[in-house]
C-alpha cells in the first residue's frame, strides 16, 4: 500500500472524532482529540488525532499541523508531570510500509521507564479500567494556552 491514497471516512479515528466508537479520552478541543492507545506499547500510551481529515502528516494542512503539534506538546508535558517516566517516545507514522495501520493521522505519545522494554506496535489490549485511571491522571495535568 502507497503512501498515497483516498482518505476513508468510515477508519476507526474518523468513528472515535464522530463519537460513533468509544474512546478513554484524554483531552479534546476544536482541533484535536487525544485517548489512550488500547494496545498500549508502554502504560500511559497516548494518541493525539487532529481532527482535519488527513491519511498522513503530509495531507494535513499547515495549520492543522502547527495546531496538532502544540497539543503533542502540552499533552507530553502532562504525561511527565501526571506519570513521572524518564524518557517519551514522539511518533509518527505515514503510510503502511512506515508502520501505519490506521489512515488517519495521529502522534503517539509513549512514556518509557529506564530499564522497560518498549512493547510491540499494536500488541496486547489493555485493561479499561487502567486505562481510565491512566487518562485521568494525565488529563487533570494538561494546561493549554
Ligand atoms: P499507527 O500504527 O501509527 O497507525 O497506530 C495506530 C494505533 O492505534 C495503534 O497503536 C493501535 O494500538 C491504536 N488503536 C487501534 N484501534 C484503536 C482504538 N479503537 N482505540 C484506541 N487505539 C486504537
Amino acid at each position: 500500500m502507497s503512501i498515497d491514497g483516498q482518505y476513508d471516512p468510515e477508519n476507526i479515528f474518523a468513528k472515535i472524532l464522530r463519537g460513533e466508537m468509544p474512546c478513554v479520552k484524554v483531552y479534546e478541543d476544536e482541533q484535536v482529540l487525544a485517548f489512550m492507545d488500547i494496545f498500549p506499547q508502554a502504560p500511559g500510551h497516548v494518541l493525539v488525532v487532529p481532527r482535519e481529515p488527513a491519511r498522513n502528516l503530509l495531507e494535513l494542512t499547515d495549520g492543522a499541523l502547527q495546531g496538532a503539534m502544540l497539543r503533542v506538546k502540552r499533552i507530553a508535558q502532562a504525561v511527565k508531570k501526571a506519570l513521572n517516566p524518564d524518557g517519551i517516545v514522539m511518533t509518527q507514522f505515514s503510510g503502511a510500509p512506515a508502520g501505519q495501520t490506521v489512515f488517519h493521522v495521529h502522534f503517539h505519545i509513549i512514556p518509557r521507564k529506564e530499564g522497560e522494554a518498549l512493547g510491540a506496535h499494536g500488541g496486547g489490549q489493555a485493561d479499561m479500567a487502567e486505562l481510565q485511571v491512566q487518562a485521568e491522571k494525565i488529563a487533570a495535568a494538561i494546561e493549554m494556552p
